[in-house]
């Protein structure tokens, strides 16, 4: 008996995301690291179950669980992206969220827009960073923690200055251990 295999990394579009970024630029962009085919998926999720009033901001961990039951079987990882801004009950805000080692990641377009800084608009910029937070995301999927070198996209950012000066690529020991925990058989969901 053949199972089905979990091969594909899905992006997962959480409102109306299409309206700020190409995703397929995006899509294009996640090939080298990631050389699993991407399918693109609306999500039906409505963020505003997760508004907060108090803090008028959406509850990062809760998405991603509902993004849980939401997983294809055929989806290897799958990765949420959303346009408002995200929170954990610790911390002040996040850039993104996902589980270590699981199947989902989600990541916020909120703060990595030059809008939110009362700034002119950047696609370029924005898309950049999008896909770094994206990379980093999903090396959390595959099991990565953060990295100290500060060209790695695996090192921590707690502003948008720390997202900029990040290098885009995974260091070489983060790549090695990407490598091989993508090879690890998968489909189990945490
Ligand atoms: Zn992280
Ligand atoms: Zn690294």
């Amino acid at each position: 008996m053949k199972k089905d295999v979990a091969k594909y990394i899905y992006i997962l579009l959480i409102g109306d995301v299409e309206k700020l970024v190409n995703i397929r630029e995006v899509e294009e962009n996640l090939r080298r690291e990631f050389g699993f085919p991407k399918k693109i998926l609306n999500s039906k999720i409505d963020p505003e179950d997760f508004y907060d009033p108090e803090r008028r901001q959406y509850h990062s961990t809760k998405i991603l669980k509902e993004m849980l039951d939401d997983v294809p079987p055929d989806a290897l990882r799958m990765i949420g992206i959303i346009p408002v801004d995200l929170f954990i009950p610790i911390l002040t805000f996040v850039f993104g969220e996902a589980q270590l080692g699981g199947t989902v990641g989600i990541v916020s377009l909120a703060r990595l827009r030059q809008e939110f800084y009362n700034l002119p608009p950047n696609q370029t910029l924005l898309e950049r960073r999008l896909i770094k937070e994206i990379k980093h995301e999903l090396g959390h999927t595959f099991g990565l923690v953060h990295c100290p070198l500060r060209e790695c996209v695996m090192s921590v950012a707690n502003t948008i200055l720390d997202v900029d000066a990040k290098g885009s690529s995974f260091c070489e020991s983060c790549k090695d251990l990407l490598l091989r925990n993508q090879k690890k058989p998968v489909g189990l969901k945490p």
